[in-house]
């Protein structure tokens, strides 16, 4: 860090002068961020971005409203001056508030928080990663047909510091690793593509460069260019109800939209719609909607390891939990804030509050939103199919603002006949009606097959903000499917 006066002092210097300007209640957050991008086109290094953040925000509550102000600038007096703009926001919006805004109590907590990182991904040199991200190009060069070869590499390492006028004093880091690899064939218009480990920009985790050395890139390359050119003579997904078994990475994202972000407590009471969304949930819905089958058991978890949405407290101070969103099919939960918390009634936030940066406000934002694992292995969910198709690879989704009509688009499909993948089918969608579609969930497959997958381009809020969250899922199974094919 490069301030006049350390983090710690200057977070208690901007404290101290939001509550002695008249807040209830004042929270100050510093974050520093250190990100690095990497590209590999074919030979050729494509892109190379490099991105470096540390600042402060104030949130600030006057007569019951928030205030928000940040800063880039660390020194006691801009503390100071950006605590005050925050109390003069927060009493400026108190004269137009319907209802004054309570929070849930939160223990007070001071501690330290450390993310797992074995290998640290920046001390990796430049020279070692383009190397990594050139072979796997290199390796999926395998046909004439195979037009562009992509891989990518993103790096993230993250410090909070966090302080409030209850009491709490936390700091934590983490350090997330990416990576991927594409292959795009072509055969006149024909245009197919394969990623690996999951299209856009790869598998993220939370962890450090063994993260990306357990992907096996270079292994992985030929088999994902060959099914790239394969796609280019296979036939179309048919357009019929049917048996579809969705692997991991699809299931990801039919979480992420369909349960993931209607479960946001700001989304079911319809705050700022614009800046949140809304829900096809409502409060009245907790404890008796059924939202998918019996076997569909979904909980919002901050506290498991390795995802993008693991951490040990929340950017309002509150401990990371678990917490159970739908039990047996039966919705049994949102995710929350202290504020919303004390909309509904509930005892405690369960800790989802984040920003992207210390420019941002923090929302609720899914930390890892995970399908828990039901038994059995990928074959046992084809066994149960005598005719049906499994779908892999998310390439394009589409769901309303309710989050209950989707179409989903697949990079790749086969046809599931006797139990067995056949054929090959290119350009895979489904459609569905979201607790409609979760009914028909007949099976999951086991903890073997679980794995969290991250998702790093979650947009909400007004102005955006992108966050990273979670989704443990293993393989899913799903009867009476509407399939047909993408455009
Ligand atoms: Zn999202």
């Amino acid at each position: 860090m490069t301030s006049a006066i350390g983090m710690n002092e200057l977070l208690a210097a901007a404290l101290d002068a939001a509550m002695s300007s008249g807040a209830s209640y004042a929270d100050v957050r510093g974050v520093e961020i250190r990100a690095e991008s990497l590209g590999v086109k074919g030979p050729a290094v494509e892109s190379l971005e490099r991105f470096d953040s540390l600042g402060f925000g104030v949130r600030a509550l006057v007569d019951g409203a928030w205030g928000y102000a940040c800063s880039a600038e660390l020194d006691a007096a801009e503390a100071v001056s950006t605590a005050r703009v925050a109390v003069e926001i927060a009493r400026a919006s108190a004269t137009v508030m319907t209802a004054p805004i309570e929070l849930v109590p939160e223990p007070v907590h001071r501690d330290s928080w450390m993310g797992p990182t074995e290998h640290d991904p920046f001390a990796v040199t430049l020279e070692d990663k383009l190397e990594l991200l050139t072979s796997a190009t290199a390796g999926m060069q395998v046909s004439p047909k195979i037009r562009t070869t992509r891989a990518t590499m993103d790096l993230l390492s993250q410090t909070t510091w966090f302080v409030s006028s209850e009491g709490s004093s936390i700091d934590q880091s983490f350090v997330q690793s990416a990576a991927g690899i594409e292959a795009v064939a072509v055969d006149g218009s024909e245009v197919q593509q394969r990623s690996y480990p999951g299209s856009f920009r790869g598998h993220f985790a939370s962890g450090g460069y063994e993260v990306i050395a357990e992907m096996d890139l270079v292994a992985n390359a030929e088999q994902t260019a060959e099914e790239a050119v394969a796609l280019l003579t296979a036939p179309l997904c048919p357009q019929t109800v049917t048996s579809v078994v969705l692997d991991g990475h699809q299931t990801m994202l039919q979480v992420h939209e369909s349960v993931g972000h209607p479960t946001e407590l700001d989304r079911v009471l319809g705050m700022e719609a614009a800046f949140a969304g809304t829900s096809f949930v409502g409060i009245p819905d907790l404890g008796s909607l059924r939202y998918g089958s019996e076997v569909v058991n979904i909980n919002s978890d901050a506290t498991i390891s390795g995802g993008l949405g693991s951490y040990g407290y929340d950017d309002e101070g509150v401990a990371a939990q678990r917490v159970d969103l739908v039990k047996g099919g039966i919705l049994v939960g949102f995710q929350t804030s202290r504020e919303t918390a004390a909309k509904i009634g509930a005892q405690r936030s369960n800790g989802t509050m984040r920003a992207e940066g210390w420019e941002n406000f923090p929302l609720i934002r899914m930390p890892n939103v995970n399908l828990l694992p039901g038994s059995g292995s990928f074959e046992d969910l084809l066994a149960d199919v005598d005719d049906g198709i499994y779908m892999a690879t998310n390439k394009s989704w589409s769901i309303d603002d309710k989050r209950l009509n989707f179409q989903f688009g697949c990079e790749v499909a086969w046809e599931i006949k006797h139990g067995k993948l056949r054929r090959m089918l290119k350009d895979p969608r489904y459609t569905g009606i979201t607790p409609v579609f979760w009914g028909y969930c007949d099976a999951i497959a086991g903890p073997e097959e679980w794995k969290v997958w991250g998702t790093p381009n979650c947009g909400k809020g007004q102005p955006g903000q992108t966050m990273r969250v979670g989704h443990g899922t293993s393989p899913a199974r799903f009867r009476n499917v509407s399939t047909g094919v993408s455009s």
